[in-house]
């Protein structure tokens, strides 16, 4: 701690030059973050001070949070969905798990069922949870095998996991079998959806993924990925609105007495920013953002191949991965588990980036 404090202008010209050592978006071709979209950066700025951890305080901002969960329940085929905002895709999960143990409490050692493509959001889970995690092989298209996921569902297990765009891959897993599965089992079936549950409903063709499949209990899907709030800003979503007060615990100091969220003080502002952009663009707008990247995903994938860089597989979101060991030192890329390239194309990520990429990686190949 200093003993005298800085000047505003000492301090902010520090703060400019620590922000000029973060990357420029404008090569950043592996995340899954974009910049918020300004209007979200104008509702952020508008509920800076706000606090959902003490909805009593903020009912105004709390019923804005009710309405970022109706949008999102009526985007899932649910307009009576529950649920709340977490802190992204991380918390959604680690939630969606602490609900299916408490269902089921009887079971002494718990497990759940997971595809080998899980994020790894559910060790974290898991662990907290003292969960066994049973990962189930992918089959050759490295989306779940739905057969394998019910042979290794047993009496013990609480949950079965699946993915609605794989973080690596982007592949849709098979929703309606785990679904037909869960239902023979009366299993809790949660969709993790972080990422694809921002793209797949905008999607010219339809996979199904949702509530629409009524064997699905829970979906995560985080508006600061593709619906481009400001960080941080994942939902929990149920299909039962009351499904969450299962993890009520008593509040004694609160304008409310029970809350079942994890965090305590949790921030309004990025549940404005991501309501102020799904009201915005509204579902035209959403469809105009997800269609120009997945056109840039194409074109991705076709100019690497012109190259002699085969894709690894076809996505069904934005996320391409190749066989390709290296690219030219100013992009940042991913890679995956098994060694794939891997690029996100986030609505930042224009046609001109791409042209520009496979402009230095043909010099690069040629
Ligand atoms: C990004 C992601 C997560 C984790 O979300 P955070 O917001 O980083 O906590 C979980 N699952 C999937 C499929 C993701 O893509």
């Amino acid at each position: 701690m200093l003993n005298k404090g800085l000047s505003e202008e000492d301090l902010f010209s520090f703060f400019a030059q620590k922000k000029e050592e973060d990357l420029d978006y404008n090569y950043i071709l592996g995340s899954m973050c974009t910049p918020p979209h300004p209007v979200g950066v104008r509702a952020h700025g508008m509920f800076m001070e706000t606090n959902l951890g003490d909805p009593g305080l903020f009912p105004g901002t709390a019923s804005l949070e009710q309405l970022l969960i109706q949008r999102l329940g009526t985007l899932f085929h649910l307009p009576g969905a529950g649920g709340y905002a977490t802190s992204g895709g991380t918390e959604s999960n680690i939630q969606a798990l602490r609900c299916a143990k408490e269902q089921r409490k009887q079971v002494s050692r718990p497990n759940v069922v997971v595809p080998e493509s899980a994020h790894f959001s559910f060790k974290k889970a898991c662990d907290i949870l003292c969960l066994e995690m049973r990962a189930v092989p992918l089959d050759n298209t490295l989306k779940m095998d739905a057969e394998k996921a019910a042979e290794i569902i047993d009496k013990n297990t609480v949950c079965l996991v699946g993915i609605a765009g794989t973080t690596e891959y982007g592949l849709v897993d098979p929703i309606a079998d785990l679904a037909e599965i869960a239902s023979d089992q009366d299993l809790f079936l949660h969709v993790d959806a972080a990422f694809g549950g921002m793209v797949i409903p905008f999607l010219d063709r339809s996979i199904p993924f949702d509530f629409s499949l009524p064997a699905v209990t829970s979906i995560a899907v985080d508006p600061h990925k593709m619906g481009m709030s400001t960080i941080p800003c994942g939902c929990l979503l149920t299909r039962d609105p009351d499904m969450l007060n299962i993890l009520d615990i008593d509040t004694p100091y609160l304008s409310v007495r029970k809350e079942f969220t994890l965090s305590g003080t949790r921030p309004g502002a990025p549940v404005a920013a991501a309501l102020a952009v799904l009201d915005y663009l509204g579902a035209e707008g959403l469809r105009a953002v997800v269609s120009g990247c997945m056109k840039n995903t194409r074109r991705l994938i076709d100019g690497m191949e012109t190259f002699g860089i085969q894709r690894a597989v076809t996505p069904d979101v934005n996320v391409a991965t190749f066989i390709c060991n290296d690219v030219p030192g100013r992009w940042k890329v991913s890679w995956t588990r098994r060694g794939h390239l891997r690029i996100v194309c986030m609505p930042h990520v224009h046609r001109d980036r791409i042209e520009a990429f496979l402009k230095d990686i043909g010099e690069m190949y040629a």
